[in-house]
């Protein structure tokens, strides 16, 4: 059986002539698919019958299956656990913005990167996810939003989710040009964020595609040697180059690059680590998005105090760092990544 959701238009153009279509099949296909977003043959009324009864013997469309949902009753912030079709369980996010709705991706099932605060990685990488089974967390979702809420559109993604995105290179490449054509999902190259642990190497192929997306960049600690105890890739990716390469893709591609930091209670919060960033940061083109820590059961982190989470906003930000807090998305739903599976796994 061919699987159809993952296919790129000239896909879909060969496959409609190789079944002897003519090659505009594929582009309604497509909008059946991507822009329409159905997910059943009989549903796709322009292609001839005939042709539809031949699809359902040779091609499939797989959604993910939803298997739980937990709603943040003050902002509708959605968190999803969805099982793929090998019974893999994954997570996405949706978060509503006064400036649309985003969101988030896993795109590994899985992660071995190791960071330390992390209930992703707790039980290693298990595989890659295609460039369809990270589309299809998108379809999933929109299969899923409320029947009542008149505003259904994805402006905005964001891989952030569970895994690094660029040990996964080619099917999140994939991915990012299938979510942005016009004729599907139509999603601006702007409005997607990469997040990275840090993997220069990875950076550095990015920046060659010279695609305007924005690159997070998971920091957590100002200096090397506090890095390197809660993300193992700083010791092959250490500050002193892993900044640089983050400037030089600021530059080239003009989009500010992100630094996302987990404020961990008497870890990282101190107010040496906070001066410390600001002169790591110093002259980049760079934003820092502080995030207070969501608890993981299996890791002995607690959150920072709401005063430390001030004090080093308002150190950075008297320094000339752009900076803002992320809001928390609650106890009411598992809100540290991988958290939500983990709770579903120990079931
Ligand atoms: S924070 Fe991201 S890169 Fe680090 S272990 Fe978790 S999922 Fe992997």
């Amino acid at each position: 059986m061919i699987e159809l959701i993952g296919m790129d238009l000239a896909e879909l153009e060969k496959m409609s002539k190789d079944q002897g279509q003519p090659s505009f099949r594929g582009k309604q296909l497509f909008s059946w698919l991507y822009d329409k977003r159905v997910s059943s043959f009989d549903e796709m009324t322009n292609l001839p019958k005939r042709w539809r009864e031949e699809l359902k013997e040779k091609a499939k469309i797989s959604y993910p299956q939803v298997v739980d949902r937990q709603v943040n009753s003050m902002d509708g912030t959605t968190k999803y656990l969805l099982e793929l079709t090998d019974g893999n369980t994954i997570e996405a996010v949706l978060l509503r913005y006064r400036h649309g709705n985003s969101v988030c991706i896993s795109t590994q099932v899985g992660c071995q990167m190791g960071c330390r605060f992390c209930a992703s990685t707790i039980g290693g990488l298990q595989r890659n996810l295609t460039a369809s089974e990270m589309l299809a967390q998108l379809l999933a979702i929109y299969r899923d939003w409320p029947t009542e809420e008149e505003e259904k559109r994805i402006s905005h993604v964001v891989l952030m989710g569970i895994g690094e995105p660029l040990e996964n290179y080619e099917e999140v490449m994939k991915f990012l040009r299938l979510v942005h054509e016009p004729a599907g999902f139509n999603i601006s190259y702007r409005n997607i964020t990469l997040s990275t642990s840090g993997l220069i190497w990875g950076i550095r192929k990015l920046m060659k595609e010279e695609l305007p997306i924005t690159l997070a960049v998971s920091l957590h600690a100002p200096n090397d040697a506090l890095r390197s105890t809660l993300m193992p890739i700083n010791k092959k990716n250490p500050l002193k180059q892993l900044i640089p390469v983050c400037n030089e893709y600021g530059e080239s591609t003009g989009r500010r690059v992100t630094y996302e930091y987990i404020l961990i209670d008497r870890v990282n919060d101190r107010v040496e680590h906070a001066r410390e960033l600001a002169n790591l940061l110093r002259g980049s083109l760079a934003h820092v998005n502080l995030i207070p820590l969501n608890p993981v059961e299996e890791r002995d982190f607690n959150p920072s105090k709401p005063e430390a989470v001030t004090k080093f906003r308002d150190i950075l930000s008297e320094r000339g760092i752009s900076v803002t807090v992320r809001r928390e998305l609650g106890k009411e739903i598992d809100a540290a990544c991988g958290q939500l599976r983990r709770s579903r796994e120990k079931l």
